[in-house]
Order: structure tokens, then C-alpha cells, then sequence
């Protein structure tokens, strides 16, 4: 029996497990275990604000699966975060980690926080105060946090010195996405663009499309969608045709070049604001227009529920590919699976991210570095195996990629957990 749910992506996480487990004839019980969280943990946050006040926040952790291997997900710190919203994104997670078959099962965290408002010191006591309260269930071999949306480096840098202190030792890894010089990952920044850009090399091989001819619309210039971008425009040849932030969308028919937006977000906050002045040719559009651009592929790499029940029958774009978590609703998705557009669903497309942070866990368990070049090419065999997996999938049994992508991953987890058996 499903639940209802206020949160949407929760009950869209809901019922794609739902229609992979009865593909794959799986019963009532096993779909109740497989959908019901571990473990769920909400704490205060209580920090001292610049001016003398005390200000107290809520923070989550939700476990939802370690069948396959210790919890892994990010941290996100956003005014929108809910405890539904986190054990949605916990669920996706697993699944992630699953359909790249990684030896991790899935949690996510987040504080309900909006960042633009804290100073820097209110945001370490805040890391601090937060990391602390999460020590009973994290550990490099329970669950390993890293970052998601509005949180980076330097705060998985001051998570892990929090737990440091309290243990009173180093170890590297207890988070992943950590700056170099404290056991972060060559390549892990550029990951999740990566993975992105990879998928859309696969999915123009199976549409025969070259992946040097087409145009790319790709919604978000941050952690995702900025290394997406350049990577398909350096090393694929793609023509960058929008891009967008926060702050506004920007459009050239002829093209962007990517290095000149990148300095140009590095010399403004990260941010994007005022290009068009910068760059005559970049049109100031909107972020909804951005979405139903006459492009080949648009690449959803900013938040969830971009593409709805409202504009999925206006975008133009062949081909999507998804950066952000859930950036497709249930209703756009059904909209655009009828219109015969293709999708790389989130938990294929982004887990270029998750997958070398597993990286950056195997150096921080070995105390060991890897090359560059030794991430990208495991990086390439990992996600070119997964999408393969996925599209034979979908082949067979005449489904989208994502619904094969979920029969792949809910059938990784439940063969787990029916291997493991019931304890006690
Ligand atoms: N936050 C990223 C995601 O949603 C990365 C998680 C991780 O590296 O653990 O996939």
C-alpha cells in the first residue's frame, strides 16, 4: 500500500518504486522494505547568529537503505527542505547508487536554511553544529555524507574537521566532495557535469546524433550544469545555445564560449547576473523560455520540477538529460514519454557525482591519491556500462529509460536484501 504524501517528489519516488516492483513481480512485503526508510533523524540546529541572538534551525538525515553497502548522499541547505523532501531524496539515493552498481546504499540530508542569509561564521557554526548532531549515525562505513544543493567543500571541509575533533582523529573518509588538500578527489568538482555529458554522448550514439552538431540548452550554471557545458562544448564540440542561473537565462543561436561565461560567473560571485552586458550576443530570456528552446538536448542541472503538467507538450528539445534530482514530474514526464521525447532519467544522467565520490572514499579508505586521468576513464567504464544496462532494459521490455532504469536499481537492492535475509 502506498502512503500519501505531501511532498511531490516523495510520492513520484513512491510510484516509480511501485511500477518497478510489480514489473519485476515483486510482493507487497518486499515493496514495503524496499520503500520504508531505515533510519530517519531530525535534530536542532541551534546556532549563536553574528549579533548575539540565538537562532535555531532544523536539520534531517534519512537513512534509506544500506542493503547494498554503507548509506551515501548529500547534504543540501535550502529553505524549501522538508523531512518528506529529504526521504525522497534519500530514495533516489539508493536507486542512484544501484543503477551504477556501487557499493552504497542511499541517505540524504539537509537543513531548512537559506544560506544568502547567514554570514560566513553563522554558516561554519552552523556545518559544525549540524555535523555534530549527525555523529551517532555517520561514520565512513555507515553513511557518508558530500555535498548537494547550496552546500560545497569548504563545508564538507568544516563537517569533517567537526567530526575530527570529536574523535579525535582524521579520517578521510567520514564525507566525500572534500577540498584536495584535506583527501578530496581529482575530478569529483567536475563529476556530475561529467556523467551528464557522457550520457549524452551515449544517448546521440543510439539517436544518431553527433554529439558535435547539436545544440544544448542547459538550465543551471552551477555545480552540475557549469561542467556539463564545458565539457560538452571543450571536449564534444556541442554548441552551447542557452544557459541560465538564478539570476536570469541567456540565449546566442551562434553559441556560447564556455570559458568566457565560467570567468565570467568566477568574477561575480558565481553568478551570472548582468552577462548580457559583458557579452552583446547573450539574449536575456527567462528560465521557463530557456526550457522550451528549439534545442537537440536540454539539460534540467538546477532543482526539481522544472518540467511539469504545464510545459512538457512545449519543449522541443529530442533529447533530455538530467542533471538535477527530479527535475521531470510525474505529469511532465508522462507528457513527454506519450510526445516520444527521450529522457536520461537523474538517477542515470547525475551520478557521475556519486560515482566518484566512491572514488574519493576507496583513496580516503586506502590513503591513496589517483590520477585524473585513472578517475575519468573508471568514470567513462561506470557510467557506460549503467547506461547500457539501462537502454537493454528499456529495449526489452518496450519502456523508457526511466522505468528501466528503476526495474535495474530496485532489482540490484531487493536481490540484496532476499540475499541478506530478515534478521533477527
Ligand atoms: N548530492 C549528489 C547527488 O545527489 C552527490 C551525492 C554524493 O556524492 O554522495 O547525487
Amino acid at each position: 500500500m502506498t502512503e500519501a504524501y505531501r511532498d511531490p517528489m516523495l510520492a513520484m519516488a513512491d510510484m516509480q518504486l511501485k511500477k518497478a516492483a510489480e514489473r519485476l513481480g515483486l510482493d507487497e512485503g518486499m515493496q514495503a522494505w524496499l520503500r520504508t526508510p531505515e533510519r530517519k533523524l531530525e535534530v536542532a540546529v541551534p546556532i549563536r547568529m553574528d549579533d548575539g541572538s540565538i537562532r535555531v534551525f532544523t536539520g534531517y538525515r534519512v537513512q534509506h537503505s544500506t542493503a547494498r553497502g554503507p548509506a551515501k548522499g548529500g547534504i543540501r541547505y535550502h529553505v524549501k527542505v522538508t523531512a518528506e523532501e529529504v526521504q525522497a531524496l534519500a530514495t533516489l539515493m539508493t536507486w542512484k547508487c544501484s543503477v551504477v552498481n556501487i557499493p552504497f546504499g542511499g541517505a540524504k540530508g539537509g537543513i531548512a536554511v537559506n544560506v544568502k542569509e547567514l554570514s560566513r561564521g553563522e554558516l561554519e557554526r552552523l556545518t559544525r553544529r549540524y555535523a555534530a548532531s549527525l555523529i551517532p549515525i555517520i561514520g565512513s562505513r555507515r553513511d557518508i555524507p558530500a555535498p548537494d544543493v547550496d552546500t560545497d567543500a569548504q563545508i564538507m571541509a568544516w563537517f569533517d574537521d567537526t567530526v575530527a575533533m570529536i574523535h579525535g582523529y582524521a579520517d578521510p573518509a567520514v564525507v566525500t566532495g572534500k577540498p584536495l588538500d584535506l583527501g578530496g578527489s581529482l575530478g569529483r568538482n567536475e563529476a556530475t557535469g561529467r556523467g551528464v555529458a557522457q550520457c549524452t554522448e551515449f544517448a546521440c550514439a543510439k539517436m544518431g546524433l553527433d554529439p558535435s552538431k547539436i545544440t544544448v540548452a542547459v538550465q543551471g550554471y552551477g555545480k552540475v550544469g557549469r561542467y556539463a557545458a564545458e565539457i560538452l562544448h571543450d571536449e564534444y564540440g556541442s554548441k552551447i545555445v542557452a544557459v541560465s542561473d538564478v539570476t536570469g537565462a541567456w540565449y546566442n543561436p551562434d553559441g556560447f564560449d564556455t570559458a568566457d561565461l565560467s570567468a565570467y560567473a568566477d568574477a561575480h560571485g558565481g553568478l551570472l547576473a548582468g552577462y548580457e552586458s559583458h557579452n552583446p550576443k547573450a539574449q536575456l530570456i527567462t528560465n521557463e523560455a530557456l526550457l522550451t528552446l528549439d534545442v537537440d538536448v536540454l539539460s534540467p542541472s538546477a532543482i526539481e520540477a522544472q518540467i511539469t503538467g504545464r510545459n512538457a507538450a512545449d519543449v522541443k528539445a529530442k533529447l533530455i538529460v538530467e542533471g538535477a534530482n527530479g527535475p521531470v514530474t510525474v505529469e511532465g514526464d508522462e507528457i513527454l514519454t506519450r510526445r516520444g521525447v527521450m529522457a536520461v532519467p537523474d538517477i542515470l544522467a547525475n551520478a557521475g557525482g556519486v560515482t566518484v565520490s566512491y572514488f574519493e572514499w576507496v583513496q580516503g579508505l586506502q590513503f591513496n591519491r589517483w590520477s585524473l586521468e585513472e578517475v575519468r576513464s573508471r568514470l567513462y567504464t561506470i557510467m557506460h556500462d549503467a547506461f547500457e544496462k539501462v537502454w537493454s532494459v528499456a529495449q526489452d521490455h518496450k519502456i523508457s529509460l526511466r522505468e528501466a532504469a528503476f526495474v535495474v536499481a530496485v532489482e540490484r537492492v531487493a536481490e540484496a536484501l532476499q540475499t541478506r535475509g530478515l534478521f533477527p
